[in-house]
């Protein structure tokens, strides 16, 4: 029984976070989504709203779950004893940083590993704060995110 953890802001949920969910949902036995409570960064949409936002978008996938979380990564995966970590990587600006937290992380607890997978390349440029931008200024994000998270924006930025 394989279970594995993706972290992240999700603020909000793209097609990006999304290929990778279906795309690891396939080769654990239960992916557990984490919403980190990060104090330092200003969120867009509630934890309510991004949880909601996952749920309702994730819910096609039966062993996909959705969870809040405070603290560290690692602390999360052991909580809920999982032995992997899912992490997308999107170019080489990805690479340092997510190789770092990676090797913090397995050597705070050698039993568990990050696994990583590649962006699909249509979604190579795509992140939450550029799809935030482009909403923002009204432009359509229907490429970018879900439709459910598309009428969130045009609620948040009411346009
Ligand atoms: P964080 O704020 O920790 O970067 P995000 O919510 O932005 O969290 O992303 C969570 C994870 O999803 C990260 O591993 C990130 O690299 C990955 N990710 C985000 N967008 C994409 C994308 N377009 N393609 C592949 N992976 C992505």
């Amino acid at each position: 029984m394989v279970k594995a953890i993706y972290p992240g802001s999700f603020d909000p949920v793209t097609y990006g976070h999304l290929d990778i969910i279906k795309r690891a949902s396939k080769v654990v036995d239960e992916l557990i989504i984490g919403v980190l409570v990060n104090n330092t960064k200003n969120p867009l949409f509630t934890m309510e709203e991004r949880l909601e936002l996952l749920q309702e978008t994730t819910k096609e996938f039966l062993n996909v779950s959705v969870q809040s979380f405070q603290g560290l990564t690692i602390d999360f995966a052991r909580q809920n004893g999982a032995k992997l970590i899912i992490r997308g990587l999107r170019a080489v600006t990805d690479f340092e940083s997510e190789m770092q937290i990676a090797q913090t992380n397995h050597s705070i607890e050698p039993e568990i590993d990050t696994m990583f997978f590649t962006t699909s390349l249509e979604y190579a440029f795509l992140s939450s704060t550029i799809a935030r931008e482009v909403a923002y200024y009204g432009s359509d994000v229907s490429k970018l995110v879900p439709p459910v998270v598309n009428e969130a924006f045009h609620k948040k930025y009411d346009h």
